[in-house]
């Protein structure tokens, strides 16, 4: 009976024979090993039986991973005969120490592919990528024996292919050192295109994607020789993209593994295939070395996705983006210094914020090495690389010096600060001035780095001049450079990098709002529009939610909370979204995502999601991760059909002077043309500066015109609230009954507006005289007032909550910009007024209610048009009411204005449709008596009593008292200050009045007297 040792001897030597055949060929002497794998496979069964045959050099040591293999058995044979079964260690190793003498280890096992993770083995393929192989320690020589199904074609790391066959077995020999192979297998249909002599390319593709085969050739050729002829000779003869049934894309060496779902999407060809083909010489001929870093996959996005950018013209919107999406993911709770980078896999936790790292700022540091030495010496330094490093290992130093040397210069400190700083440059430019010089037009500022260690940077600044545009590049390595640039024309902008050339904080101007923004915020809160939609919308939360996410029903949402992060709701069918996006013009139909600056965190993304029903969330939801460049994203069946990026800054850029604006006088036109012009819309806004008298002439000037052509016509006023409709209508259309100081007594003009009646008395004088409605648009002044001071309209009573628009859009472009800095200036100006939440909210609900009263009107009474005025703010075509009523109801507006005297002509196009040219118009001084009137409570009823007297005062000396009730001014009762208001509207200085007071006498008696007390100007008026 043979013993133990020589039986399983006996059963690996058969194993080989059978593999091998008879004359198993003496094993080669090469220093780095070899390792003969053979084969068998059981696709029935989905398991494989092998030995492997290692042959280790004199003098050398071994570890081997043996993972879940099933060992059969192993023997070590010792170059004098002898044999051992050697013993595996504790958790799947097996360890061979160093010994003098040639040895030759044999492990004969077997693997059952249980279908998770990326390998398999079925009758419809095999696909090998994880450990199925005893792992060596160190890089050897393999050649394999497959005996496969068949039918199969296989592909491995091979020094040729198509692979060699012997009867059933196929062979494969790969003589550059590696430590593991990759097999694939299939029933493919093999393509081949020819690149150059001594190069071929193949495809390995199922029938179904066969028509795919010429396209991937041609595109495969044409990487190759792009990269040959930037960096040198291919490293192989040959190159295989193999299709696979799962979805991997692997570049290995001498072949491509991608998903055969992706192969018929643009970008697989137009770029992935291009950077796998790119890590044929860097990464597999070049390799990264176990220690030190790895630099391929920056330097490999570099030059194949952002260089195919680049030929299309897109170099700095690359950078940009990238630049973008690492600020998105990477905060300094995950950050790692580059030269930490080794490999992102999508399930190794932050994976995101690893590739933004390895990928993006890897990609940037060549980026900013290409801009600083130029595209010759950039390429002279690549080539001088790879030519140093094929066929061996590099590391991040051998880059470094690889560059000096082709820049001649020591670019050690340059490398050092981009991979061991986890920080990044943060500029500022600050104290900018223009003055005109005696060599022409200097511009200067200080460029501030804003990080507590500086970098050194040349920063790109580019100057647009009334000549053209003028480029310098700033040298800065110290926290503050002063910088001073001659220009050739007058600088009207300038921009600091406006091209991206290197990786830095970008100024929130800059920064559109993007997907990666939400994914990568540290606070998430996701808020479903009710319990309703929750089915909808689950497979998005299980799609990407994970700890950073809180998810809400809306109802229990209270607006504070909304400002702490980044928001995303889903379905946009309640007040909290309506009241800060109104209902954005979305598709009906499919999954829309858009991404705006949160109204009330500008720092933070706020974003709305729409999905028809489940099926379109299912769909789409496993590729959103993709699409986080995008600002808006629509998808039909899970197929994106649109994607855009809001619009931002270009670079740091700052307006310094603006050319004004122009018109031909010969464009001006005469006043009656315009009207006609007017009169085709429903809606006309008349824009005013409240006290200017000019813009209540033209006002006036219009209604006057526009009614001769339509007696239809109607006045909406922001000057009255709607609680002042009941006294409007009586005075404009009632049988006349009510006289002027009733009417304004009654409306509360002087509660609401406080501005000088005769301003718009002779506007609301024509409307009464021909029975034109006046149509009260404002909110109450208690309703804006409480949110301004609140920050949130939630302290509103219940009842006046109910009467609010429920659609209120704060995400207009430009609007939550334009409030914030008269937010500024308000507060820099001591005026506090609340926080600038309350303050966007407040005037959103401004804009909105009069755009809602407006449209109520109008829809009552459809045969109705109106002229709208309200202040230049409000009637600005861009943000004011205009665009929100277009969204309420569909007619044609137009917005006039009379021409201010400080208006940019750029903004004027933005603001409205037609100007005025008008000439300044100035009331007379109103008229006082020079008292201070004092309100009361006398016998239960209101009174106004004298409590002192202006300097200027002409009523002492014509005999009134301090304590004098005053009762009456020229016949006309008076109790309140709106009565002295009203009887005081047409008085001029030097005018007399008739004034009749009570005065108090000795034991409480009034004795009634008539004075007669001459006016005076107001005391602001010196005179
Ligand atoms: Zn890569």
């Amino acid at each position: 009976m043979p013993s133990p040792l020589s039986f399983l001897a006996l059963i690996l030597v058969l194993l080989a024979n059978l593999l091998h055949g008879s004359d198993l060929p003496a094993a080669p002497k090469y220093p780095p090993g070899a390792y003969d794998l053979a084969v068998s496979f059981s696709p029935s069964t989905r398991s494989l039986t092998a030995t492997a045959r290692i042959t280790l050099p004199p003098a050398t040591g071994l570890e081997l991973e043996l993972g879940d293999l099933t060992i059969s058995g192993m023997l070590l044979r010792r170059a004098d005969g002898s044999e051992v079964v050697p013993v595996a260690g504790p958790r799947g190793r097996l360890q061979l120490v160093e010994e003098k003498e040639q040895r030759e280890l044999y492990i004969s096992y077997s693997r059952q592919v249980d279908g998770t993770g990326d390998d398999l083995i079925n009758p419809d393929g095999i696909v090998l990528l994880g450990l199925w192989h005893p792992l060596p320690d160190r890089e050897m020589r393999f050649s394999l024996r497959a005996k496969l199904p068949p039918g199969f074609t296989a592909i491995t790391e091979s020094d040729h292919f198509p692979l060699a066959t012997e009867g059933d077995v196929t062979i494969a020999v790969f003589s550059q050192p590696r430590r593991n192979l990759h097999l694939v297998a299939a029933p493919y249909a093999v393509s081949s295109r020819e690149v150059r002599p001594g190069l071929q390319v193949h495809t390995l593709f199922f029938p179904e994607e066969r028509e795919l085969a010429p396209s991937y050739l041609e595109s495969a050729a044409g990487y190759l020789q792009r990269y040959e002829q930037q960096i040198g000779p291919f490293p192989y003869n040959h190159y295989v993209i193999v299709a696979n049934r799962l979805p991997t894309g692997l570049g290995l060496p001498t072949f491509t593994l991608m998903g055969r779902q992706v192969l018929r999407l643009p970008f697989i060809r137009q770029t992935s295939l291009g950077h796998e083909i790119l890590h044929s010489w860097f990464g597999n001929s070049a390799e990264v070395a176990a220690a030190g870093g790895n630099w391929c996959e920056g330097l490999t996005t570099y030059l194949a996705d952002h260089a195919y950018r680049a030929d299309r013209g897109e170099a700095a919107a690359d950078r940009k983006e990238r630049i973008v999406t690492y600020l998105s993911h990477v905060n300094d709770n995950n950050v790692i210094p580059l030269a930490a980078f080794s490999s992102a896999d999508h399930r190794q936790p932050q994976a995101e914020a690893v590739r933004a790292i390895g990928y993006n700022r890897g990609a940037l540091l060549f980026a900013e090495l290409e801009a600083r030495l130029g595209p010759e010496v950039f390429t002279r330094a690549i080539r001088h690389f790879y030519d140093r490093h094929q066929g061996t290992t590099a590391d991040w130093s051998d880059l470094s010096q690889a560059f000096s040397a082709a820049a001649g210069q020591d670019l050690a400190a340059f490398f050092t600060e981009r991979l061991e700083r986890t920080d990044i440059p943060d500029l500022a430019v600050e104290e900018i001035d223009v003055r005109q010089s005696e060599t022409g037009p200097r511009l200067s500022f200080h460029l501030r780095q804003q990080t507590e260690q500086p970098f050194t940077l040349q920063v790109p600044v580019v100057v647009t001049t009334a000549a053209g545009t003028s480029r310098f590049t700033v040298t800065t390595a110290g926290g503050d450079t002063p910088v001073s640039l001659t220009t050739d024309g007058w600088p009207l902008q300038f921009s600091v990098d406006p091209e991206y050339t290197f990786l830095r904080r970008l100024a929130p101007a800059e920064r559109p709002p993007v997907w990666s923004q939400f994914l990568g915020a540290e606070k998430k809160l996701a808020i479903l529009q009710s319990e309703a939609v929750k089915t909808v919308y689950q497979p998005l939360l299980d799609a990407l939610a994970d700890a950073s996410w809180t998810v809400k029903i809306a109802d229990e949402v209270k607006v504070g909370e909304l400002q702490g992060g980044a928001v995303l709701f889903l379905g946009l069918d309640h007040p909290l979204s309506r009241s800060l996006f109104a209902r954005p013009d979305l598709e009906a139909t499919g999954f829309s995502l858009d991404v705006r600056r949160h109204p009330l965190n500008p720092g933070q993304p706020a974003v709305l999601i729409t999905s028809d029903n489940r099926e379109e969330t299912v769909a789409t939801a496993p590729k959103l991760r993709h699409y986080g460049r995008y600002s808006r994203l629509h998808f039909t069946g899970g197929r994106n059909d649109l994607q855009q990026i809001a619009a931002a800054d270009t670079g740091m850029s700052f307006v310094l002077d603006r050319l004004p604006a122009w018109a031909a006088t010969t464009a001006l036109r005469q006043f009656h043309d315009i009207i006609a012009e007017l009169a085709d819309n429903r809606v006309v806004f008349v824009g005013e500066t409240h006290t200017s008298m000019a813009d209540h002439d033209l006002q006036l000037r219009i209604i006057e015109a526009l009614h001769r052509l339509q007696p239809d016509l109607a006045i909406g006023l922001e000057m009255f609230p709607t609680s002042s409709q009941k006294a409007l209508d009586a005075y404009s259309g009632g049988d006349g009954a009510m006289d002027e100081r009733r009417f304004l007594k009654a409306s509360g003009y002087f509660q609401v507006w406080n501005q000088d009646y005769r301003l718009y008395r002779d506007i609301i004088t024509f409307a009464r005289s021909k029975g034109i409605p006046l149509i009260g648009i404002n909110l109450d002044k208690e309703v804006t007032k409480t949110v301004f001071k609140t920050g949130s309209t939630e302290a509103l009573p219940e009842a006046t909550k109910k009467e609010l628009p429920l659609d209120r859009d704060l995400s207009l472009p430009g609007y939550a910009e334009r409030l914030a800095l008269i937010h500024d200036m308000h507060q820099t100006a001591g005026h506090g007024n609340g926080p600038l939440s309350g303050f966007i909210q407040a005037q959103a609900l401004w804009d909105e209610a009069m755009a809602e009263h407006i449209a109520a009107y109008l829809t009552r009474h459809p045969g109705r048009r109106m002229v709208v005025l309200a202040g230049t703010q409000h009637t600005r075509k861009d943000t004011g009411i205009p665009p929100r009523l277009a969204r309420r109801l569909q007619l044609r507006q137009a917005t006039v204005a009379a021409l201010p005297a400080d208006a940019a002509g750029t903004d004027l196009t933005a603001t409205a449709d037609f100007v005025f040219v008008t000439a300044a118009v100035t009331l007379p001084d109103q008229a006082m008596i020079g008292v201070v009137l004092q309100s009361q409570t006398l016998d239960g009823r209101p009174a106004l009593t004298v409590g002192g007297f202006t300097p200027a005062s002409k009523a002492d000396e014509a005999g009134l008292r301090k304590d004098d009730v005053v009762r009456a001014i020229d016949g006309l009762p008076v109790s309140e200050m709106d009565d002295v208001r009203i009887a005081l509207l047409d008085a001029r200085a030097g005018g007399r009045i008739r004034v009749d007071v009570d005065r108090p006498g000795p034991g409480g008696a009034m004795a009634r007297l008539e004075l007669t007390i001459e006016l005076v100007a107001p005391s602001s008026h010196p005179r």
